[in-house]
């Protein structure tokens, strides 16, 4: 009789728990996924997904997140998708909204003038409440401050292979601080001002800076120009004591002070990813070219024969976005050397 199954029960509780393989060791970790109620048939088929290529062997908990309420039927809805605990958390107000101080009139010239300009959400409030939350707040969040790391999953994003390890564990245990699928160049139009305001930091606090960095990931002058090269936070896989550190905290304050999440559009993808390759040793980030992942326009699926058969992957190697001209991963392999 296999572990687990000591009972000669039928019920399908049973069944499926005596099905799983007894996991030994886990990390203190957690899936974040932030979203809104509208957003459930996109959050049910992103967690679906996670659950049939991973998380049915390891039942790492769910934290969603939301700027309102979540509905009953959204909780119902998503909760029968997957057996592991969910937690539904509401933003407290100041970590979400525009705040007070920030000059609105001159913050909805830059909107209007975003538009005017076709820059992608460039009108849009939300999305930089958005982008400002996850750059700065969701790590500090009640439901979150319990867990180490986490899981960015949005809605609507296909993992087409079978993930062959636990990633967090894979983390913990080769000291890496953050994951990344696919990395990509920055529209300038919405970061016009973002580096010079990374220089003056770095001119503020230089005891923040790595001597062994990965600066050459998102600079070809050693920091005079930005080449607006980013790890794509729609995924993300990281450790938020990294977050929470004094340098990242330093750093986003100083950012939020000088504006740019509302005069401009900074995400929080070129910020995590300039804070990633500057306060950390480079190999704390890790590529983790065996997880397949989509988030439409672009995907990352293995070119490596063997890891994509092992996935039994449903994606095709040829249609990865790795050397795509418009992709990073080539000055990601220059600084990290090639996978
Ligand atoms: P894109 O990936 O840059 O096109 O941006 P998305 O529209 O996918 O937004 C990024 C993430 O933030 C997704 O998980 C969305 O569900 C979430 N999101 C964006 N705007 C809002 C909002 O106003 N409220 C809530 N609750 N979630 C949001
Ligand atoms: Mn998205």
């Amino acid at each position: 009789v296999p572990l687990g199954i000591s009972q000669s029960s039928v019920s399908n509780e049973v069944a499926y728990e005596a099905s799983v393989a007894p996991v030994i060791r886990r990390a203190n970790a957690t899936f974040i996924i932030l979203c809104r109620n509208s957003e459930i048939e996109g959050v049910i088929q992103s967690v679906r997904e996670v659950e049939d290529r991973f998380n049915r062997d390891f039942n790492y908990p769910y934290v969603f997140l939301n700027d309102e309420p979540f509905t009953d039927e959204f909780k119902t809805r998503i909760s029968v998708i997957s057996p592991s605990v969910m937690e539904f958390g509401v933003i407290p107000h100041d970590d979400w909204f525009q705040p007070s101080w920030i000059d609105e009139e001159k913050a909805s010239a830059a909107r209007k003038q975003m538009e005017l300009d076709n820059v992608i959400y460039g009108g849009s409030v939300s999305y930089r409440n958005m982008c400002r939350f996850n750059s700065g707040f969701f790590f500090r969040h009640p439901l979150v401050q319990k867990y180490r790391y986490y899981w960015r999953v949005e809605p609507h994003v296909h993992f087409p292979c079978n993930i062959p390890l636990d990633p967090f564990l894979y983390m913990q245990d080769h000291n890496k601080t953050y994951g990344f699928t696919i990395t990509l160049y920055e529209f300038e139009s919405t970061i016009r001002t973002l580096w010079q305001t990374v220089q003056e930091y770095v001119s503020l606090y230089p005891e923040h800076i790595h001597p062994d960095n990965a600066m050459g990931f998102i600079s070809a002058d050693e920091g005079a120009h930005y080449n607006l090269c980013h790890f794509w936070s729609n995924f993300e896989i990281a450790d938020m004591d990294f977050w929470r550190s004094d340098a990242y905290m330093t750093f986003f304050e100083f950012l939020d002070s000088k504006g740019g999440f509302y005069y401009e559009r900074w995400g929080d993808a070129p910020v995590h990813s300039i804070a990633a390759s500057l306060f950390l040793p480079q190999d704390a980030i890790h590529f983790f070219d065996e997880i397949g992942y989509q988030h439409i326009p672009f995907s990352h699926c293995t070119e490596n024969a063997e890891r994509w058969k092992n996935g039994r992957c449903s994606c095709d190697p040829k249609e990865s976005f790795d050397y795509n001209g418009y992709s990073c991963l080539r000055q990601w392999e220059a600084v990290a050397g090639h996978r």
